[in-house]
């Protein structure tokens, strides 16, 4: 951003902007960003991911959503030369899902952002409970979090939230970026992470719900939790787990997705 600006940077909104054309290429490769691909955007900032969005989206649409409404001056400037941009000023969480399914006319489209990392899970949350046609979702977190959205059963990053992800796609670390890449530099590094979304009939909300209980209390085992959870006794908590084939001493973070939807249907009718 031009040091003339009148723009002043705002830490409660996340803005750390990046601006390195390096970068910026490889996040579109990737979100395997097509010519004629449809693409929304969340958080726009003063456009640097945006225009090379506009750049290679010669065939496609861009929908790109920015709350801070103080950005609008610059993002106009620099999108000025692009007729395939919607800018959307408002907070992405109280748009309603169907004006973003109607921006794309109902087709599929990808999602690619730099994302506000205090809202980095109710974003996903929105992306992935609404029924939206999206394909892929390719986005930079705070590290911390791009390795517990991505981490192997059984290590200390794997918490609810690493099978809940496995319900609705396959996610995985494409690239890890340091700090230094942003400005103003934030106080942790960063990770984009891809997530291909897979379709499937699996009852999405009950089994998440499962597996928040099971997680609820961390240091425990997981028959603690069974009993705290869904109200049962030792024996039987005992019993769910062993017909399960681990054994009475597992935590949450030994189970698998598989596991957790196995524990899901033992469960049914008794919570
Ligand atoms: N895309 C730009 C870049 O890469 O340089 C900016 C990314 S910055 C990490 C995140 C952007 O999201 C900021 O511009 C911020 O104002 C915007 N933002 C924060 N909360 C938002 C919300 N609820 N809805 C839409 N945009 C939001």
């Amino acid at each position: 951003m031009q040091n003339n600006s009148k723009f002043h940077f705002k830490h409660s909104l996340g803005q750390n902007f990046l601006s390195d054309d390096e970068l910026l290429d490889n996040i579109l490769l990737d979100a395997k960003v097509e010519n004629d691909s449809n693409v929304l955007e969340i958080g726009a900032g003063a456009g640097a991911l945006t225009a090379k969005l506009c750049q290679k989206l010669t065939n496609g649409h861009l929908l790109s959503v920015e709350i801070d409404k103080s950005l609008q001056p610059v993002l106009t400037k620099k999108l000025n030369n692009y007729d395939n941009v919607t800018l959307i000023f408002d907070d992405i969480l109280k748009i309603s899902p169907q004006q973003i399914s109607n921006e794309f006319l109902g087709k599929p489209f990808k999602v690619v952002a730099n994302l506000p990392y205090y809202i980095t899970t109710p974003i996903l949350e929105y992306l992935l409970n609404n029924d939206f046609a999206i394909t892929d979702i390719t986005v930079m977190v705070q590290l911390e979090v791009a390795k517990r959205l991505c981490a192997d059963v059984g290590t200390k990053d794997y918490g609810a939230i690493t099978p809940i992800l496995q319900l609705y796609g396959h996610t995985y670390i494409t690239r890890v970026v340091d700090r230094t890449m942003f400005r103003p530099q934030p106080k942790v590094d960063s990770a984009v992470v891809h997530m291909d979304i897979l379709k499937n009939n699996l009852d999405k909300k009950t089994i998440s719900d499962v597996i928040k209980k099971c997680f609820l209390m961390r240091r425990k085992t997981l028959q603690n939790n069974l009993m705290a959870s869904f109200n049962l006794d030792k024996d039987t908590a005992q019993q769910k787990i062993l017909q399960l084939g681990l054994s009475s001493s597992v935590r949450a973070e030994e189970l698998s997705l598989s596991e957790f939807i196995k524990l899901g249907q033992l469960l049914k009718g008794e919570n």
